[in-house]
C-alpha cells in the first residue's frame, strides 16, 4: 500500500536520537530549547513553546488567551477534530464558520457575516482559530483586520504548514495572530513521534503557556508570592499539564529542521506533477492562491461526480483495493457523534458538506516516487472510467 503520508528519517536524524540516550538528560534538557531556538529563528517569531503534541499546544494556547468557561470559539468544520475540542477542554463553546469552496479553509465571507449576526445577539467569539487546510495559509490578512474591528483573538492551527509562507514570510511568525500552532506527528511535514510546537511574539503568552506545559510550576522568583524557602524550592502558581516535549523528541525535531525546506520543495514539485497528470480527469485539483506558498501537507482532490459513473465511495474502496492508501481529510467535525450529541449539525454548512461528499487525498510525502505517482494517477484513472 502507497500510504497517503509519512515521516522521512535519515541516518542524522537517527544519530541526533541516539546521542540524546548516550546524554544526561532525556527530557528538561537543553535538546528542547535548541529545536525552540531553531523554531524561532525559523519562523522569524520571539517565543516558542515546545510540547508533547499540537493538541496539547492547542489546548494551552487557548487556556493562556483565558478561553473559559461560558467563551465562545469559533473554528473550520473540515480539520482534524483537535482544532475544536481545545476549547471543550477549556469548558468553552465551539462553533464553526463554513469553508471557502476554492481554497476550503474558513471562508472570510462566511466568518464576516456569522460576526455581524453574532454582534447583533451579544455572541461574539473570544478566540477564532483559523486552520491552514493542507498547508495553504487562511486569509490571515483578512481575519487580523476583522480580529481588531470585533475584538477576538487568533489562534493559527498551523499543524499543516511549517515551512511553508504567506505574503513571502513564514508561517507562524504570528505578524496576524497572537499564537500559531505546529504539529509533529510523523504524516505532518517534519517530525518529533509526537510533538508540537506554539510560538508567539508575546512574552506574557509565552511565559503563560511555559507555565501550563509543566505543571503550572515555576521556578522564577519574580512570579513567586514570596521569597524562595531555599535552593529546592518551586511553587505551583496555577493549575497546569505534564505536556512537555522530552529531549529525545526535540533531537529529532532538530535535526529535521536541516531539511525542511527540502521535505516542502518536494512536496510542491510533487504537487506540480499530480496537477499535470490529472489535467484531463474529472477532477477539480487544489487551488494555490498567489500570496502562498504551501506545506503541501495534503493533495486533496475532489470528483466531478457529475462526470463519473462511480460514487465517491466506489472510487475511495476501489483506490484502497488497488494499494494506493487514499484517504479524506476530513469529515465535518458536526458530524462526529460526540458533537452530533452535543447538538450540532451540517445545516449551517453547505460548502462544508458539499467537500465531504467529493474530497480524496492523494498519496504526498518526500519520499514518493515518480513511478509511484503514476501509479497512483493510472489507478485513479481506471477508477474514474470503469
Ligand atoms: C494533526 C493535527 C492536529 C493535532 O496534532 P497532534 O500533534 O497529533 O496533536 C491538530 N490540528 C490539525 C489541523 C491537525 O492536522
Amino acid at each position: 500500500m502507497i500510504p497517503y503520508g509519512k515521516q522521512d528519517i535519515s541516518e542524522q536524524d537517527i544519530q541526533a536520537v541516539v546521542d540524546i540516550l548516550r546524554s544526561e538528560c532525556l527530557t528538561q534538557g537543553p535538546a528542547v530549547p535548541a529545536f525552540e531556538n531553531e523554531i524561532t529563528r525559523y519562523c522569524k517569531v520571539k517565543h516558542a513553546v515546545a510540547v508533547n503534541s499540537a493538541t496539547s499546544a492547542l489546548h494551552i494556547a487557548c487556556l493562556a488567551l483565558g478561553v473559559g468557561k461560558g467563551d465562545i470559539v469559533w473554528t473550520s468544520p473540515i480539520t482534524f477534530v483537535a482544532s475544536a475540542n481545545c476549547a471543550l477542554y477549556c469548558g468553552a463553546i465551539v462553533d464553526f464558520v463554513d469553508i471557502d469552496p476554492r481554497t476550503y479553509n474558513m471562508s472570510v465571507e462566511s466568518l464576516t457575516e456569522k460576526l455581524v449576526q453574532a454582534k447583533k445577539i451579544g455572541s461574539l467569539p473570544k478566540v477564532v482559530i483559523p486552520v491552514h487546510l493542507c498547508g495553504q495559509s487562511c486569509d490571515m490578512a483578512k481575519i487580523y483586520t476583522l480580529s481588531k474591528q470585533y475584538g477576538f483573538k487568533v489562534i493559527e492551527d498551523a499543524s499543516h504548514s511549517i515551512g511553508g509562507k504567506y505574503l513571502n514570510e513564514p508561517i507562524g511568525n504570528c505578524r496576524f495572530s497572537d499564537i500559531t500552532v505546529f504539529s509533529f506527528h510523523p504524516v505532518k511535514i517534519i517530525t518529533t513521534g509526537e510533538g508540537g510546537m506554539a510560538v508567539t511574539n508575546s512574552l506574557l503568552l509565552a511565559k503563560k503557556m511555559q507555565l501550563l506545559r509543566s505543571h503550572g510550576i515555576t521556578r522564577d522568583k519574580d512570579e513567586m508570592t514570596h521569597p524562595p524557602d531555599g535552593p529546592w524550592y518551586y511553587q505551583q502558581i496555577d493549575l497546569g499539564y505534564n505536556y512537555r516535549m522530552t529531549d529525545i523528541q526535540a533531537a529529532l525535531g532538530l535535526s529535521q529542521m536541516h531539511r525542511l525546506d527540502e521535505f516542502v520543495k518536494k512536496r510542491n514539485i510533487l504537487a506540480k506533477q499530480y496537477n499535470q497528470l490529472l489535467l484531463d480527469l474529472p477532477v477539480v485539483i487544489p487551488w494555490q492562491q498567489d500570496d502562498c506558498y504551501s506545506g503541501m501537507h495534503l493533495y486533496v482532490i475532489r470528483l466531478k461526480l457529475g462526470q463519473i459513473n462511480k460514487t465517491h465511495c466506489q472510487i475511495f474502496e476501489g483506490m484502497r483495493s488497488a494499494g494506493i492508501g487514499v484517504n479524506l481529510h476530513y469529515i465535518p467535525i458536526y458530524q462526529q457523534p460526540y458533537f452530533e450529541r452535543l447538538g450540532y449539525n451540517g445545516k449551517n454548512y453547505p460548502n462544508a458538506n458539499f467537500y465531504y461528499s467529493e474530497a480524496i487525498s492523494l498519496p504526498i510525502f518526500p519520499a514518493l516516487t515518480q513511478q509511484e505517482q503514476i501509479t497512483v494517477i493510472e489507478t485513479l484513472q481506471i477508477e474514474l472510467k470503469s
